[in-house]
């Protein structure tokens, strides 16, 4: 096929001066079927996964037909819903950079901020108005914004809209809007539930369908490291070693479950290291405040749950951790999507722990690699053990934690456990092993350095008394490592997701202040500072 350039694509002249001021080349695949689509005023349905570059594939198209009208009073001339805050932020941000030179006037509505401004700007008349399903809703049932102006639709993110609950919102908000409209939908996958939505609500769409990233993301170096010692703390000490020695310049670090992130930030913070914390229980302003951070660089290393990762542009992270694999492969292509993007080099280091040691075999599978692994491999026995052994790591998600809302279900069992930290942790500490051992798995273990885990694993074979045994042993401080008395489980109450938007939430009363400034208000602090590169500690 033919390579496009932005020029053959149909976008205004001051869009394409717009793309040049932002860098960009050439079209990425979903820009390049997309945009000559969607500025001609047809629907498109777009099959895509962030990072293939599909919201420029919208807000282009969208910044170049947007270019000639006018504003009206409560009536945005189109409407973009995402199913996440920091996802219509981002959207937001795309506009300030693909905008930058029209006079285009945005509105965001999004919960967990001040809307006084956002609502001032609606009563003006906004050209584009971006939405999280609920808080749309919201403010039409107040009679802040009318739709029957809304020229053009975009719907981003589809799946995860139904992953949240958002579809009969989604329908509402349709049927809200005039029928001769433009719609450019958007989902990574294509469920009968979406399917029945795009037969509702789309006129004879253009389907585009792109591959994953996981797929093109050749730019991720990723490796394994077997921590045959599964136990948090094992796996914590594992991590330090890793980021003092891995040339870190800054990193994302996923945990599977909120307490864990929580436990994750105030080890890593007592132990030196500049880090912060984002999961779905924090409110909005602690998690802008530290993506504001992160994204500048005041902080090095982002313990995270999944919810909280989903869709975040955060240019030139140079390490993906997994501090837990990922229950669902999928789940794995979209962390470490956060590293090696739009050209830059990546890597990701997933620790795996002999319960986690059955989810490899579906990493290889959706991304086509064999796993190739820091240290001592697992060996045969490890990995055919790995299947019989009790699934998951423990209830603790359930009772002290609880999962993410968008997470699969939890597969392990109930009963709690507590961490614990046996003799050989008093071992003097271990290093990571250099890039030099790595190897694949196939090689043999002879051949392997020893690897951090193993230097602090107990036998495997010891497994079955270990429960017996950790009544002899002190616990672990989870924030130190340190060994400290035995504490009964904690078991804290379920707390609600406030990462995601829930349907329908109740808007917060308009407050007093704040002057319409311009175009770039819009935008949350964090979405507004380029990152830098940052000091590791512990080096030079
Ligand atoms: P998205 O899939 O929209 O989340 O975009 C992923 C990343 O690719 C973002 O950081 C964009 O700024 C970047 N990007 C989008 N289009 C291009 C392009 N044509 N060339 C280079 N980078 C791009």
């Amino acid at each position: 096929m033919e390579t496009k350039t932005f020029a053959d694509l149909g976008l205004s002249p001051k869009v394409q001066a717009a793309i040049a001021a932002a860098g960009y080349v050439a079209p990425t695949p979903i820009q390049a079927a997309a945009i000559p689509v969607a500025v001609t005023g047809r629907d498109v349905l777009g099959i895509a996964q962030t990072g293939t570059g599909k919201t420029a594939s919208f807000t282009l198209p969208m910044i170049t037909r947007l270019e000639t009208g006018r504003a009206r009073a409560r009536m945005p001339r189109s409407l973009i819903l995402a199913p996440t805050r920091e996802l219509a932020a981002q959207v937001a941000q795309s506009f300030e950079k693909y905008g930058v030179n029209h006079k285009l006037s945005l509105a965001l509505l999004i919960g967990g901020v001040s809307m006084d401004d956002q609502v001032k700007k609606l009563d003006r008349g906004v050209d584009v108005l971006i939405a999280t399903p609920g808080r749309l809703l919201d403010h039409f049932g107040r009679g802040r914004v009318m739709l029957m102006g809304v020229e053009i639709l975009v719907i981003d993110e589809a799946d995860r809209m139904l992953d949240m609950g958002f579809i009969p919102d989604i329908e509402k908000i349709c049927k809200l809007l005039p029928p001769r409209r433009q719609t450019l939908f958007f989902s990574a996958t294509m469920p009968p539930e979406i399917t029945r939505l795009v037969n509702q609500f789309l006129n004879n769409p253009e389907r585009i369908e792109v591959a994953k990233p996981a797929t093109t993301a050749k730019t991720i170096t990723q490796r394994f490291v077997y921590c045959q010692n599964g136990e948090d703390w094992a796996k914590r000490e594992v991590l330090r070693d890793m980021i003092r020695d891995g040339n870190v310049k800054n990193a994302i670090i996923f945990c599977n479950r909120k307490r864990d992130v929580a436990v994750l930030h105030k080890s890593l913070t007592k132990h030196g290291f500049n880090a912060g914390a984002l999961h779905g229980d924090m409110d909005q302003t602690s998690r802008m405040e530290t993506l504001d951070k992160f994204r500048n660089g005041e902080i090095m290393l982002l313990a995270a749950s999944d919810v909280a990762a989903r869709g975040l542009d955060i240019p030139e992270v140079s390490h993906v951790f997994n501090f837990d694999l990922p229950w669902a492969a999928d789940d794995y292509v979209h962390r470490i999507g956060r590293t090696g993007r739009a050209g830059h080099e990546g890597h990701s280091i997933s620790l795996v722990s002999p319960d986690d040691l059955k989810f490899v075999k579906d990493i290889e599978k959706i991304t086509g690699e064999t796993a190739v692994w820091l240290g001592e491999p697992p060996s045969e026995e490890d990995i055919a053990g790995a299947g019989k052994r009790r699934r998951g790591r423990g209830g603790r998600g359930q009772a002290s934690g609880g999962r993410e809302k968008s997470a699969k279900p939890h597969r392990g069992s109930e009963h709690g456990r507590r961490e614990q930290k046996p003799a050989a942790d008093k071992q003097p500490r271990s290093h990571a092993p250099s890039r030099d051992s790595e190897a694949p798995r196939a090689h043999g273990r002879g051949e392997q350095p020893p690897s951090p885990s193993r230097q602090h694993a107990q036998p495997r074979r010891e497994h079955p008394q270990r429960s017996a045994h950790r009544n002899e042993q002190p616990t672990v401080d989870a924030w130190t490592d340190e060994p400290k008395a035995p504490r009964r489980a904690e078991r804290a109450p379920e707390k609600r997701q406030a990462a995601q938007e829930q349907p329908r939430s109740k808007a917060p009363p308009p407050q007093k202040g704040g002057e319409r400034l311009g175009f770039a208000e819009n935008m949350p602090a964090f979405m507004r500072k380029p990152a830098r590169p940052i000091k590791v500690p512990g080096r030079g």
